[in-house]
């Protein structure tokens, strides 16, 4: 018989190596084995009990129908002041905002309404590994430009400048940055703002891990530069920061045009998002909720002072405090061994899971990534296994 009809666009698309290793790590410990999981890009910890609240009491008052395509007048609401309170960001709720299911329908909305077939989308290598494809299902051409860390992993201007043809639509980066912890600076921002301007390009901001930055460090949005608010897309939400990676829930902000296109996808797309989610992260957002996270988020801090510092003290590894989110990126060039070697060889002979760096672009072999916010005994107990594992290398 031949062969039944299928997407040769999707089935040739690689699968998420960081659900993929997530989804072993899962499968060993159901065979019974001890797994330390340091590759789910996720905190041990559970939603907050005080958020689940509000949205269990949104379903028990019968919150359960679809809602605005663009999101309750509630959520949206809150999504705006909180902009405005943690951001210094001037949005209209009514104009400026919509309600995604998550960050990376978020993106699948932003790369939906901007791009044409055939356009290109400069991204960071390393970058998460959905963009690339995410920008091939949406009809557009990923074009990676390396973060090198000579140059702490930022992009220089004439880097950027270089990949630009007349292809170009967007740049789309990320910070706090996954994998490299990097935090976008005032300079830094201004790099990628100049060439925006300059080439009339738009900007995709991915804002997942905005609100945990350390030592002190706090997030800048491009979409306050000069010139930026009306070329800039950010791409927000509560996955992350709040441990709310099941409800399927976040934002995103742009000029007005920009958002109605995405509602319109929306409302062909998935409707709206779940309107008790939105709800519950409509509390989330308010400021009696953030500031019960501080707690949370400086223990955090903690774990991914603690993560690093021990990473870097093994031979063979080096890696530092990350200025915000919570991997820790590390390098395992001295080891002489491939990123995907590495994790494979850490997972089956010590049982800790870990993503290799080569999942995060072509440049990132000598890499692998560790996620710091696992529980307290989890990292002191990985740290001995990966110490072991080294030594096996030595
Ligand atoms: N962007 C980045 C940089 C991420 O790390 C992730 C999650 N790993 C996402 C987007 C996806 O976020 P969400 O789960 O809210 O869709």
């Amino acid at each position: 018989m031949s062969e039944l009809p299928k997407s040769e666009r999707a089935s040739g698309l690689p699968q998420s190596s960081t659900v993929a290793i997530a989804d072993l790590a899962a499968r060993l410990r159901r065979q019974g084995e001890s797994v330390i999981d340091f590759s789910a890009g996720r905190a041990v910890e559970h939603s907050p009990k005080n958020i689940c609240a509000v949205a269990i009491d949104a379903i028990s008052r019968g919150q359960t129908h679809q809602t605005e395509a663009r999101g309750r007048p509630d959520y949206l609401e809150a999504i705006a002041t909180k902009l405005q309170r943690e951001n210094s960001l001037n949005v209209s709720a009514a104009e400026n905002v919509i309600a995604t299911l998550g960050c990376k329908q978020g993106l699948v909305l932003a790369l939906f309404s901007s791009l044409d077939p055939g356009d290109e989308v400069i991204v960071e290598d390393p970058c998460f590994v959905s963009y690339e494809p995410t920008i091939r299902l949406a009809g557009g051409i990923p074009v990676s430009v390396p973060t090198r860390p000579e140059n702490k992993f930022r992009w220089t201007k004439a880097e950027l400048q270089a990949a630009i043809t007349p292809k170009t639509k967007a740049i789309l980066f990320c910070s706090p940055n996954n994998p490299t912890g990097v935090v976008h600076g005032p300079d830094d921002l201004q790099v990628i703002a100049d060439v925006a301007i300059e080439n009339n390009l738009l900007v995709i901001a991915d804002e997942i891990y905005e609100a945990v930055t350390w030592e002190g460090r706090r997030h800048q949005c491009i979409y306050s530069l000069p010139g930026m608010q009306d070329r800039t897309l950010g791409l927000m939400g509560l996955t992350k920061s709040y441990s709310m990676g099941g409800w399927r829930i976040g934002y995103a902000y742009a000029a007005a045009e920009r958002i109605n296109t995405m509602v319109t996808l929306q409302q062909h797309l998935m409707t709206c998002a779940n309107s008790f989610c939105q709800a519950g992260a409509a509390f989330a957002l308010s400021e009696e909720a953030t500031q019960s996270m501080y707690p949370l988020w400086s223990d955090w801090e903690n774990r991914c002072r603690y993560l690093t510092a021990e990473l870097d003290a093994l031979p063979l590894l080096a890696t530092r405090m990350p200025e915000g989110g919570f991997y820790a990126w590390v390098d395992i060039e001295k080891t002489g061994m491939a990123s995907l070697q590495f994790a494979e060889g850490l997972l089956e002979e010590h049982k800790v899971a870990v993503v290799p760096g080569g999942s995060f672009g072509p440049s990132c072999d000598h890499y692998i990534r560790a996620t710091c916010v696992r529980s307290w005994s989890d990292l002191r107990e990985g740290v001995l296994r990966i110490k072991d594992f080294i030594q096996t290398l030595g």
